[in-house]
C-alpha cells in the first residue's frame, strides 16, 4: 500500500496545507489598527476594529478547520479507509455503475455530516456575532437538505453518464466525457437562474422608476441589450451585498440583491452595472467558459491515463483497480496542476476586473464606481490589506486599494 504514488500523494496533502498556513500568516502578520493612508476615512476608529476583529475570528476559524480536514485526509491516507471503502462495498455491489454511485454517496454523506457543524458554527457564531447573518435555522437546515439533494440528482446524473461513458468506450473515453460535461455545463451556465436560484430565492423583476430609468438609459447608452433586471431577496440569509450577471444571448440577466439596493444610491448601482456590463463587452465571460472547456478536455485526457491504475488504487488502500478510487487518486495527483489553472485563471480574472472598472470610467463613472465599492468593503469588513502573496495566490479581484488607484488613473 505504501508505495510511490502514496508517498507523492502524502507530499502534496502536506506541502498544500504547509503553504496555505503561511499564507494566513503572512496575512495576520500584516493585520495592523491603522487604516492604509490612501483609504484614511473609509472607517471610523471603532468600525475598524471590528473589521480587524472579524478578520481575526476568521483567520482562526480557517486555521481550526484547516487543520481538522489535514488531520482527516491523512488517517484516510495512512488507513487506506478509501480502499476499504471500496472492498467492503464489493461485497454486495458490483454493478460497474451502481459501485462507483455508492462509493461516492457514502463519500458524500460523511463529508456532509462532517461539515455541518462547522458551517453551522460559521454562520450562527461568527456571521451572527458581527450582524451579517439573518439566516434562521429552519432556513440553514432547510438549504442544506436542498443542496444535498442537488449534489445528489445533478452530480448522479453526470456520473451514470460518464461511466457509460467509459464502460462502454474506453479509448475515446476522454474525449466524449469531455463534449458531455462540456453541454452539461453549457446548459447549466444558460439556465442557473431559471432552475437553480428560485430553488433558494425569490426573484422578481426590478420595478419601474428611477433606479428602473437610470438602468435602462445606462443600457441603450452603452449599446447593451438588457430586458431581465431582477431582485434578489438576498437579505433572507445575509446582509452582505452584491451583484452579478449570468446567461449569455436573449438568457442573459442581471441580478441585484436587496442588501445592494439598500446600501447604495442609484449613480452608484449603475456604476456597478456598468461594471458588470463590462465584463460583458469586452468578452470576458465567453473567455472564461472557453478557458473552463479547455481546461476541462485536458483534465479528462490526463485523467484516463490513470484510470484504472493498480498502483494507485493500491496506494489509496484498495485491492481491485476501478474507476472510482482511479478518480480520487488522480484528483490528488493532479492538485498542484490545479492549484496552478486555479492561479491563471485568478491572474486573469484580476485583469478582467480592471479592463471593467475601466469600461465604467468611460463613462463618467468613475467616482461613483469608487463610492460603491467603498461601501460595499466597509459593509463586509473586508480586509483592506492583505499580504501581496496572498492576493496573488487566492483572489479573483485586485484589492480595493488597488482598483481605486486604476479608475483614478483612468479618469
Ligand atoms: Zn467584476
Amino acid at each position: 500500500m505504501y508505495n510511490v504514488y502514496f508517498y507523492i500523494i502524502l507530499a502534496f496533502v502536506v506541502l498544500s496545507f504547509v503553504w496555505g498556513q503561511i499564507l494566513s500568516f503572512l496575512n495576520r502578520k500584516r493585520m495592523s489598527p491603522d487604516i492604509p493612508p490612501a483609504l484614511a476615512g473609509i472607517y471610523n476608529a471603532e468600525e475598524y476594529g471590528r473589521q480587524q476583529a472579524y478578520q481575526k475570528e476568521n483567520s482562526r476559524f480557517g486555521l481550526i478547520t484547516g487543520s481538522f480536514s489535514f488531520a482527516l485526509t491523512l488517517l484516510v491516507l495512512f488507513f487506506g479507509v478509501l480502499g476499504w471503502l471500496d472492498t467492503t462495498l464489493r461485497t454486495d455491489i458490483t454493478n460497474f455503475i451502481l459501485l462507483p454511485l455508492a462509493f461516492f454517496g457514502v463519500i458524500l454523506a460523511v463529508s456532509e455530516v462532517l461539515d455541518f457543524p462547522f458551517d453551522w458554527y460559521a454562520t450562527f457564531v461568527i456571521e451572527e456575532k458581527f450582524g451579517f447573518n439573518k439566516s434562521t435555522c429552519k432556513l440553514f437546515v432547510l438549504d442544506w437538505v436542498k443542496n444535498i439533494l442537488l449534489t445528489v440528482v445533478l452530480g448522479g446524473l453526470i456520473l451514470t453518464a460518464i461511466l457509460c461513458i467509459y464502460h462502454y468506450t474506453e479509448t475515446w473515453f476522454w474525449l466524449l466525457a469531455w463534449i458531455v460535461v462540456s453541454v452539461f455545463s453549457l446548459i447549466m451556465s444558460l439556465f442557473y437562474s431559471e432552475w437553480i436560484v428560485p430553488l433558494f430565492n425569490k426573484q422578481t423583476p426590478l420595478e419601474a422608476g428611477e433606479l428602473r430609468n437610470a438602468i435602462e438609459a445606462f443600457a441603450q447608452k452603452a449599446g447593451f441589450e438588457l430586458t431581465n433586471i431582477y431582485v434578489m431577496d438576498g437579505s433572507k440569509r445575509s446582509s452582505k451585498a452584491n451583484a452579478y450577471f449570468t446567461g449569455m444571448g436573449k438568457k442573459k440577466r442581471i441580478v441585484l440583491f436587496d442588501t445592494l439596493m439598500k446600501e447604495l444610491d442609484t449613480d452608484e448601482i449603475v456604476a456597478v452595472l456598468a461594471h458588470e456590463i463590462g465584463h460583458y463587452k469586452k468578452k470576458h465571460t465567453i473567455y472564461s467558459l472557453v478557458g473552463s472547456i479547455v481546461t476541462t478536455g485536458i483534465t479528462f485526457y490526463i485523467l484516463s491515463l490513470f484510470l484504472n491504475s493498480r498502483p494507485l488504487a493500491e496506494a489509496l488502500g484498495g485491492q481491485i483497480p476501478s474507476f472510482h478510487l482511479g478518480l480520487v487518486g488522480f484528483s490528488f495527483l493532479f492538485a498542484p496542476v490545479s492549484e496552478l489553472t486555479g492561479l491563471v485563471f485568478n491572474a486573469f480574472s484580476r485583469k478582467n476586473e480592471y479592463e471593467a472598472d475601466a469600461y465604467t470610467t468611460q463613462f463618467g463613472l468613475g467616482n461613483a464606481l469608487i463610492s460603491a465599492l467603498k461601501k460595499l468593503s466597509v459593509q463586509s469588513l473586508s480586509n483592506l490589506n492583505p499580504h501581496p502573496w496572498v492576493v496573488f495566490w487566492y483572489y479573483s479581484h485586485p484589492t480595493l486599494l488597488q482598483r481605486i488607484n486604476a479608475i483614478q488613473t483612468h479618469s
